[in-house]
């Protein structure tokens, strides 16, 4: 990556932690006013947008709450390897959208127009605002996640990394509490929602955490919403049933970084890599992609996938015999491994229910639209997949909210 660009991802970096950090400050601190109280749980891609798409629907009328059980903007697109000031994504290596000036970006399979048109919108903006830059397909493995077709998918690198794109769109949101290390699990229905959650402590512990709210976007893949107590009995069955046999694929994500002050890591990654960033059939690997170029560190991660349920593991060793550079093992700083058990979609929700793909748009509603689930396996593994689905669930819980004259 170009210094000065890695440079400018660093200053994005801080200035996001320092407003989600003034927003989780805020706490429950609005609670006497008595607007919409929305909740969304889960701060992944899709929980951000949602997010984001809530703020824009109803601008002040509502009061926003962000529920992640991580301790970050994490998920699929979000979760990080740190080593120093390099930091590097552990799921999605790159975000793909639609050009939707493409006379092949028809809508389908759940994703509308204005998901196509917003979603590019969205990807434009980030690109200006330093965050993700255009990698050409050339680049990158020609492997079915990729959507390489030429021109109509477009693929984006991070310039520092996923998880700062997340959080950009979160604070973008102005939420008005965020609370991280915060699991949900369970909600229980009266006039409003009471949801009960853990809050995990510096010390390892858990405090029980519960409030009240209008309505909830549950932004988390659909075994973790089905896992939540009261949500399966809230929804119409025929609509849980559906949510129950959607399928994921499994995968593990090794992180192994390099020292790369001599540069000797680097000319053994060029050679692996020719002129690309990503390779894959490996050593049976699905995926290998690059990171960093001209620091003190570079690093590689590979992906392991199955269609199982629990992908192989995948050591450092493993890694580095897979790509040919054993000779690389002193200068190993560190690595990082993250098992993937919903990984990408193998049979989303609109592959169920082709002819009417969902209740409302690419969500699931509940019969008053306060009980909202939004993910890719709605419709498909991603960006432009979560975009689709936050659109329609801040959309559904808007209507619900207009419905009840509040
Ligand atoms: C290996 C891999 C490669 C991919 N490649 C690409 C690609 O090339 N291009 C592309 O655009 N997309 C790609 N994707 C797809 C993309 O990452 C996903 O579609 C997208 O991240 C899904 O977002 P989500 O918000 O629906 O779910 P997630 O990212 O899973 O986010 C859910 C969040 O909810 C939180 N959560 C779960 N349960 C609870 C709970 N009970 N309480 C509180 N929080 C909870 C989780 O911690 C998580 O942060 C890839 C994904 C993977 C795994």
């Amino acid at each position: 990556m170009r210094m000065m660009a890695f440079a400018r991802a660093v200053s994005a970096r801080s200035a996001t932690a320092a407003a989600l950090a003034a927003y989780a400050a805020r706490g429950d601190s609005n609670m006497d006013e008595q607007p919409y109280r929305v909740l969304v749980v889960g701060a992944g891609l899709g929980g951000c947008l949602a997010a984001k798409e809530l703020r824009r629907r109803f601008g002040d009328a509502a009061e926003l709450h962000v529920w992640e059980r991580a301790t970050y903007t994490a998920g699929r697109f979000g979760a990080v390897a740190k080593a120093g000031e390099l930091h590097v994504d552990l799921g999605a290596q790159v975000l793909s959208v639609v050009d939707p000036g493409d006379p092949r970006a028809l809508p389908g399979h759940g994703i509308t127009r204005d998901a196509l048109d917003g979603a590019w919108t969205e990807v434009q903006a980030l690109e200006a605002r330093g965050l993700v830059e255009p990698v050409g397909d050339e680049q990158l493995a020609p492997t079915e996640e990729r959507l390489l077709w030429p021109e109509l998918w477009r693929q984006y690198a991070a310039v520092g990394s996923l998880s700062d794109v997340c959080a950009a769109l979160l604070a973008d949101a102005r939420p008005d509490a965020v609370h991280f290390g915060r699991r949900v699990d369970g909600l229980e229905r009266d006039a409003t929602f009471v949801v009960a959650a853990a809050q995990r402590d510096g010390d390892g512990s858990a405090t029980p955490a519960r409030a009240t709210f209008d309505a909830v976007v549950l932004a988390v893949p659909a075994p973790d919403a089905l896992a939540i107590d009261g949500v399966a009995d809230a929804l119409p069955s025929e609509l849980a049933d559906l949510v129950r046999r959607t399928r994921y694929d499994a995968r593990t994500a090794t992180a192994v970084f390099l020292r790369d002050d001599d540069g000797e890591a680097s000319r053994v990654l060029d050679r692996v890599f020719g002129g690309g960033v990503e390779r894959d059939g490996l050593g049976g690997l699905e995926l290998v992609h690059r990171h960093g170029r001209g620091g003190p560190v570079v690093a590689v991660v590979a992906h392991s996938a199955a269609a199982a349920a629990v992908a192989p593991q995948l050591s450092v060793a493993d890694v580095l015999a897979a790509i040919d550079a054993a000779a690389l093992r002193p200068l190993v700083v560190s690595s990082k491994t993250v098992r993937w058990h919903c990984a990408q979609m193998i049979t989303p929700l609109e592959a169920l229910r082709p002819r009417n793909p969902v209740d409302r748009g690419p969500c699931v509603c509940d019969d008053s639209s306060t009980l909202v689930l939004a993910g890719d396996y709605c419709t498909q593994s991603s960006f432009l997949g979560a975009y689709a689905s936050s659109l329609a669930a801040a959309e559904a819980v808007h209507r619900g909210y207009l419905r009840r004259g509040w």
